[in-house]
């Protein structure tokens, strides 16, 4: 039997279940890491789910609202048919703003995803952007990742995701997007092993790649410079303001939508499912579940015991998924054993952007200041990263 979480060998945080091989992790003298206290101070900044922090965002609905005057659209949300960004979409529309909703398609969706995106769009009336990549291209990108052995195998998505909203909001002389993130139930992931720019997707497919990136959209420092300085599309993280809570939302979502839960396995796309279930534990010993479970213990949501003994049963994973996998990618069943068995590589091993970014750290505070950047960027991105 596993020991009680206060009797484990290796050292835990007091408050939440991160542990010491969470990257960058330091503990203060009772034991909290600093973690829970970044959360803390982003919770005290943003006055979340205070009066104050609801004042704020409203006054910024309205400023969106101005934004958008004789337009047709005045904000644009990314969708992925997760729970985050479905509810975001009934937010925006509940305070009269009138989002274009925005999906970037790596292809590798699972029906509940694009059934969700569906049924939650036509319910609310919004419009879709979509950006369909060449799915041999997404593959190429994927199969670069793995075989450059780097644990961001999603980093192409979430990149191309970033771009595809920018140019849908160009494209329609919107100003704000509005992000589904919440620091209060994800926290600020550590850069540790999560890490992307263009730059890096660019080296890793060069190296690793065997077709060229025709459709797939690429966000280079200059796009991301000229979306952010020139175009000036501000992003706006409305769950950093609220209390906002996500078994809440997923329970609203289903009954009001017939939105389905695709259970903590990422049944929402398959490529997703493969990096939390299979990839990111069995190659680099990670486990992004305690992100989640961590956010339920510090909101005072699950015993903290529970969520450590729930952090170590293994993942779910869909049967034959790693089959999918190789069959999709071509790799043979012993080149997928080797490069799961070889040692991890990490990011700081090919390009990436990282010291123009940390150079550039005073511009990125003032562009934080104003939300032309996310401020989780400025804080992950512009500082050096402790070993
Ligand atoms: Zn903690």
């Amino acid at each position: 039997m596993k020991p009680s979480i206060d009797q484990e060998e290796i050292q835990i945080c007091s408050r939440c279940i991160y542990d010491e091989r969470v990257s960058a992790i330091e503990f203060d003298e009772d034991g909290v890491c600093n973690y829970c206290k970044q959360i803390d101070s982003l919770s005290g900044e943003y006055a979340t789910g205070q009066p104050e922090g609801e004042r704020e965002l409203l006054r910024i609905f309205d400023k969106i609202k101005r934004s958008g005057k004789g337009k047709k659209y005045d904000c644009a949300i990314g969708v992925s048919g997760g729970t985050d960004s479905s509810y975001m979409l009934y937010l925006a529309k509940k305070h009269g703003l009138r989002p274009l909703a925005v999906h970037y398609d790596n292809t590798w969706n699972t029906s509940v995803a694009t059934q969700n995106i569906r049924k939650v769009l036509s319910a609310l009336d919004i419009d879709l952007y979509t950006h369909v990549v060449d799915n041999k291209e997404a593959d190429d990108l994927f199969r670069s990742f793995f075989l450059a052995g780097v644990a961001e195998i999603e980093a192409s998505t979430d990149l191309a995701l970033a771009e595809t909203i920018y140019r849908a909001a160009w494209k329609h002389g919107i100003k704000y997007v509005l992000e589904g993130h919440s620091f209060v139930t994800e926290g600020i992931t550590p850069v540790g092993r999560n890490y992307f720019d263009g730059r890096y997707v660019k080296a890793i497919h060069r190296k690793f790649g065997r077709m060229p990136m025709r459709s797939y959209p690429l966000m280079t420092f200059g796009r991301f410079l000229w979306w952010s300085v020139f175009a000036r599309i501000r992003k706006i993280r409305p769950f950093w303001y609220l209390s906002y809570n996500k078994e809440e939302a997923r329970e609203f979502l289903e009954k009001k939508f017939d939105w389905k839960y695709y259970g903590g396995h990422h049944l929402e796309n398959r490529m997703t499912a493969f990096l939390h279930g299979i990839y990111a534990p069995k190659k680099f010993g990670m486990d992004f579940r305690n992100n989640a479970l961590s956010a339920l213990v510090r909101l005072g949501k699950m015993p903290r015991e529970e969520a450590w003994v729930s952090y170590n049963q293994p993942p779910a994973v869909e049967r034959d998924l790693v089959e999918y996998f190789r069959k999709r990618l071509g790799l043979s069943k012993e080149k997928y054993d080797e490069v799961m068995s070889a040692t991890p590589k990490s990011w700081t091993e090919y390009p990436t952007y990282k010291k123009r970014f940390e150079l550039l750290r005073p511009l990125f505070a003032v562009l934080a200041k104003a939300n032309l950047v996310p401020m989780s960027f400025y804080l992950k991105y512009c500082f050096p990263t402790k070993a």
